[in-house]
């Protein structure tokens, strides 16, 4: 095979570019991966969309599929549940699921891209190209358009295909869809994010249970925080932007003070920076991408938020996109260079799965910020535990389902999950207690509902 046969092109080195790097370079491929920002290993710049992130089993699954979880292990603290903190109650911890095994982990974005990119580097086979922004790809004459930011020339790739991991802004797609007339969309949420810094203690510890994510769940706002290594939790405000309250509604340190202490009197302590940050650090937009196809032809193809950027309500965003980097990794092996049938393939068994996690945290914002107060919600979750102990074959929880059994495809996992809730709410009709419920029926219950 020749030098040009085996090269291939990836647009942007974020966690999924990275990660895919890794899985191409592995198979014999030269990868080219143009990156528009920085080095961030090598120059102090934001890491991206959020400090910190949730990684669970389906991004586990694709890190060890790449040889790299071992690497990315030391990264990670562990969190086996949500640490909830209502106005005025105590905090309690809400296991994730009901195994011990069941647990999610916090992880730097910035600390993982620089450890994938590292590990992509080091194969002797991915060039990543800092400060090279892809501004456009022309169909017609199969070329990649691309500008050195620091010099500022400009210049034509024609290495294609290109494996668009370029992000929620995706040039490569927005090309698709102005020159092929793909079905697209980007819808922003009327809810945005402002994050917020806990520092450590004086020992360099954390002021509150390292191993939880913890939730202030308000209604229709909430605060999360996540915890990092250096005993700093990153605190992430999820709020309107128009309206009361609001990111618009809170101007002044007076009215954010006023806010806060209102809403979140135990977290005020805990955030000595919270008018420095609030005001200084940028406002973030959340939205939704969707697209049809994910790819065109043998040229291109999208991968992670390039295709489907999702709300981060359920922590999948990333995990999503690695699993869209096995999938591809897979395809290849079946069927060698032949861009045209795994691009085909790869968009016709990912993009039900992206519409299918795009909707489920979308729904997972109401159960974070609101459900997990109502008693009627953790009565459910009793109930699914118990049921899902009593027929672990059968009964598998949905919030389970997404975060740790990467065997159940998201779009199996939402089906599932929408008979599951008929059930649920069948059997805790009017009871208040575990007691109450009648589980001796369950069994035929499942049956009913095709489970
Ligand atoms: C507040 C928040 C919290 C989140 N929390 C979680 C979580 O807990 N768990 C989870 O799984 N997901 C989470 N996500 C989602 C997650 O951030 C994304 O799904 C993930 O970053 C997608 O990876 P990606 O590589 O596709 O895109 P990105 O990480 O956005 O990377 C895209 C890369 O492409 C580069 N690029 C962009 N344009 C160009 C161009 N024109 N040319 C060259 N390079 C370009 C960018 O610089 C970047 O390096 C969260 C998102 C947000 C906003």
């Amino acid at each position: 095979m020749s030098a040009i046969e085996n090269r291939i092109v990836i647009s942007g080195a974020g966690l999924a570019g990275s990660l895919l790097a890794i899985m191409l370079a592995r198979r014999g491929f030269e990868v080219t991966v143009y990156e528009k920002r920085l080095d961030m290993r090598t120059h102090d710049i934001p890491a991206g969309r959020s400090i910190n992130l949730a990684l669970a089993a389906r991004g586990i699954r694709a890190l060890e599929h790449a040889g790299v979880m071992e690497r990315v292990r030391e990264l990670l603290i562990p969190m086996p549940g949500r640490m909830l903190h209502p106005l005025g109650g105590e905090q309690h911890l809400q296991p994730y699921g009901s195994r011990p095994t069941e647990v999610n982990y916090s992880v730097s974005r910035a600390d993982l891209n620089r450890a994938l990119m590292n590990e992509a580097e080091a194969t002797g086979k991915v060039r990543i190209l800092f400060e090279h922004e892809v501004q456009d790809i022309d169909f017609a004459t199969r070329t990649l358009k691309v500008r050195n930011t620091s010099t500022h020339d400009e210049f034509e790739d024609r290495g294609l295909p290109v494996l668009a991991a370029d992000g929620a802004a995706s040039p490569v797609r927005h090309a698709m869809a102005r020159q092929l007339g793909i079905r697209h969309s980007e819808d922003i949420l009327d809810h945005a994010y402002k994050e917020l810094r806990i520092p450590p203690t004086e020992s360099n510890g954390w002021r509150i249970e390292k191993n939880a994510l913890h939730i202030w769940p308000r209604g229709g706002f909430m605060v999360i925080a996540l915890p990092n290594l250096d005993g700093t939790f990153t605190c992430t405000l999820f709020l309107a932007r128009q309206g009361e309250p609001s990111f618009e509604s809170l101007q002044t340190p007076e009215a954010l003070r006023e806010f806060f202490n209102a809403q979140f009197p135990d977290l005020v302590p805990l955030l000595p920076d919270l008018e420095h940050d609030f005001f200084h650090n940028p406002l973030g937009i959340l939205g939704t991408v969707r697209c049809e196809p994910w790819h065109h032809e043998d040229q291109a193809v999208l991968i992670g938020d390039a295709a489907h950027a999702v709300v981060p309500f359920h922590g999948q965003g990333m995990n999503a996109a690695f699993e869209d980097c096995i999938e591809l990794d897979l395809l290849i092996e079946k069927h060698g260079r032949d861009w045209k049938t795994i691009f085909a393939e790869y968009s016709k068994a990912r993009k039900p799965n992206g519409d299918a996690i795009a909707q489920m945290a979308l729904e997972n914002y109401v159960e974070m910020r609101d459900s997990v107060r109502d008693p009627a919600f953790h009565l459910r979750k009793q109930v699914e535990f118990e049921l899902e102990r009593r027929f672990p074959q059968r009964f598998i929880p949905r919030y389970s389902m997404v975060m740790f059994h990467p065997e159940i495809p998201y779009a199996e996992a939402l089906a599932r999950g929408e008979r599951q809730q008929q059930l649920l709410r069948e059997l805790t009709e009017g009871k208040t207690s575990l007691q109450e419920v009648d589980l001796s029926s369950a069994e035929a219950a499942l049956a009913r509902h095709g489970l």
